[in-house]
């Protein structure tokens, strides 16, 4: 799986790297960042917990 936001959509609300950690960081200008575009298997549960959270769908799964 692979994981990247989408920043122009991206509202900062700072959800997913409260959900997912290890993957998703909030960057210097306040929005969110995939540290790794491909998400472990064991993580990929947690990540697409965190998009299903992202009031704006700017993370995108695939
Ligand atoms: S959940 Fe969505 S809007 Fe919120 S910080 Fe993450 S990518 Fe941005």
């Amino acid at each position: 799986m692979i994981a990247y936001v989408e920043k122009d959509a991206c509202i900062g609300c700072g959800a997913c790297p409260s959900i997912c950690p290890e993957i998703f960081e909030m960057d210097d200008d306040g929005l969110a960042v995939s540290m790794k575009e491909q998400v472990p298997q064991d993580l990929e549960d947690s990540a697409q917990e965190a998009a299903e959270s992202c009031p704006t769908e700017a993370i995108v799964l695939s």
